[in-house]
């Protein structure tokens, strides 16, 4: 019956996505364009933002999936514009809203907030625009807690509702709904009654998570299954994406964070993502005593020093924030030249989203992450206890190793899309090799190998993190861990390559263990490894290699021939503008 259910809802989902949204004969097609240019004074649509815009006025729930910065806030600021009435914008946070209302505000269109820091009066002003069938508010925005905390909020939007002018609900950052988001807000599971309360109001979810999972979930949680789901292609023609070796001491590591900001990102603003809060103190400080201004930003900060520290930086007066991702939804800088991870990121799509910040002008922004093996078991220890987690993980790493694919390839991959082979413009560090001679080593016999290295010390009781399994193998460390055979005839880089290879791929698996500290990760044989003896056993692994990287000097400022895939509803436009031309002329005459 679920799986009927579930057809039913593709097929549905389906036959409305086979529609062509991008018309421009509805009858408020006039409107929006007058509207557009008018008042946001912008030219034209960006891909997909048609579609959205007369889905959801043609009262279709329709979710949007866009990567950051694309513009899916104009999805529900511009339809809130065309038809009396009201629109509800749901928001994860309070600075989002200020920032969107402010600047609404300044184009001279009525919006107003609802938060839990508006004073009494504010908050009671926002409540009476429900009820106040005079008023000019076309967008109220609110958290989503207001849905399951405030009866006075409530019962005013069903008032608003029973008058006729409850125009649509807009819900931004929607994948909050799903705990297979990268961002869960429990608060965002009280939206489901929204449809069944206000049956024919559309529901407009906005997100930049793409995964499918999520997705279903949301759809299932605010209780629209088989809705229409809009997605813009992920591909992000101006970013740059490059793997750096990363150095063991952190000393060399700020090295090279110091020259890229000085001479590679001179008089540029980015972020350089860690993963820990004493990370983010202890490369601010490395930093600043070479000169450089930068700021530290992490969840241990109150409110007041966040917004502080975001602003100066907004403003130019920090050169790099050092964060954690706890600086992430919120950030509305355009310019952000650079994104560099210090560590990886727990997961593709964590890396997307943070890498992403770059770059949203339009311009060339570059994203930069330091790698190397021993940074697995610094986010694997964190995460490992929560389903799925590692399986993310390894998905990261995989992009890491990678030295043969075009890392757009990769990424594209990951969202179910195809972005093609040109699409690239050697944006990215495996597109810039100068030839593709691919070198692989095979790796049968160093399985064989290091299979036994570990076998042998569980004899001896003795656990094994990486580095003592690397040392072993290289004929390293204490003589009783070490095999017979001979020492591998490449670098110890290459031996780190080959163990993340084998635990991505499940020939070694971590074990987590507990000290009163800290977790280890030692690593024990996976599943995979019982086949090495097979005599068909193979298995090759690419060696990595990369086009130089200069980080002395300042980065290319230029885009070369980056075609847009995804026209079409520019040309939409274009035509109806020539015709509309058209027909004032023949009116003059
Ligand atoms: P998102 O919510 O998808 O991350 P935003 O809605 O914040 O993105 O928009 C990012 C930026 O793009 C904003 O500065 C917005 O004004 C701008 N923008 C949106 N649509 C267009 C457009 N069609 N043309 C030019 N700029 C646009
Ligand atoms: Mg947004
Ligand atoms: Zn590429």
């Amino acid at each position: 019956k679920k799986s009927l259910g579930n057809s039913i809802n593709k097929l549905k989902s389906d036959s409305l996505a086979s529609i062509d949204w991008t018309g421009t004969n509805y009858e408020w097609s006039e409107k929006v364009e007058n509207v557009l240019n008018n008042i946001f004074k912008i030219i034209a649509f960006r891909p997909k933002q048609l579609s959205v815009i007369n889905s959801t006025l043609s009262n279709q729930h329709t979710i949007v999936v866009m990567p950051t910065g694309a513009g899916k806030s104009l999805c529900y600021q511009l339809p809130a514009l065309i038809k009396p009435g009201l629109t509800i914008v749901v928001s994860p946070l309070i600075s989002l809203m200020e920032d969107q209302v402010r600047s609404l505000n300044k184009k001279n269109v009525s919006a107003k907030y609802i938060s839990s820091s508006s004073s009494k009066d504010e908050t009671s002003a926002a409540l009476n625009v429900l009820k106040d069938k005079a008023t000019d508010v076309k967008l109220l925005y609110v958290t989503p807690e207001r849905f399951a905390k405030s009866k006075r909020f409530m019962s005013n939007l069903q008032k608003c509702h029973a008058d006729g002018r409850l125009q649509r609900i807009a819900i931004d950052e929607v994948h909050c709904c799903s705990q297979w988001g990268h961002d869960f807000r429990p608060d965002y599971k009280y939206l489901g009654i929204l449809s069944n309360m206000f049956p024919n109001v559309p529901i407009l979810g906005l997100t930049a998570t793409a995964t499918a999972h999520v997705l279903t979930d949301v759809q299932k949680i605010l209780n629209i299954p088989g809705c229409l789901v809009i997605k813009s292609t992920f591909n992000r023609p101006n970013l740059f994406y490059k793997i750096l070796e990363k150095p063991t001491s952190q000393d060399e590591c700020i090295t090279i964070l110091e020259k890229l900001l000085k001479y590679r990102y001179r008089d540029e603003t980015g972020i350089i993502y860690t993963n820990s809060i004493k990370d983010t103190e202890d490369i601010t400080q490395g930093l600043r005593k070479r000169g450089l201004k930068v700021e530290c930003y992490h969840a241990n900060l109150d409110s007041e020093a966040r917004s502080k520290v975001h602003l100066k930086w907004h403003d130019k007066h920090y050169q790099a924030i050092v964060a954690t991702v706890a600086f992430g939804m919120g950030i509305d800088k355009a310019d952000v030249r650079f994104v560099i991870h210090y560590t990886i990121s727990k997961s593709m799509e964590n890396y997307y989203q943070e890498s992403g910040r770059a770059g949203r002008d339009g311009l060339r922004a570059e994203c930069v992450t330091l790698y190397r093996m021993q940074d697995i078991f610094k986010v694997s220890t964190m995460v490992f206890s929560s389903v799925g987690s590692l399986d993310h993980l390894y998905g990261m790493i995989k992009y890491c190793l990678n030295g043969t694919y075009c890392r757009r390839q990769l990424i594209a991959e990951h969202f179910d899309e195809d972005w093609g082979n040109t699409d690239c413009n050697k944006m990215c560090d495996v597109c810039c090799q100068p030839e593709n001679n691919l070198k692989e080593i095979n790796l049968e016999l160093h399985c064989k190998t290091i299979s036994s290295i570990i076998e042998n010390a569980e004899k001896q009781d003795t656990k094994l993190t990486a580095q003592k399994l690397i040392d072993a193998w290289f004929l390293k460390g204490p003589v009783p861990l070490r095999h017979k055979g001979k020492e591998p005839n490449f670098s110890r880089n290459i031996g780190e390559d080959v163990i993340a290879y084998l635990i991505t791929n499940n020939f070694i698996i971590e074990d987590f263990h507990f000290t009163a500290y800290s977790t280890i990760s030692y690593l024990k044989r996976g599943v995979n490894m019982d086949v090495v003896s097979d005599p068909n056993f193979s298995l090759k692994m690419p060696i990595r290699k990369y086009s130089s990287f200069e980080l002395e000097t300042p980065a290319p400022t230029e885009l070369v021939g980056i075609v847009n895939s995804e026209t079409v509803e520019r040309k939409h436009l274009k035509k109806r503008k020539s015709e509309g031309l058209k027909t004032s002329k023949s009116k003059l005459t």
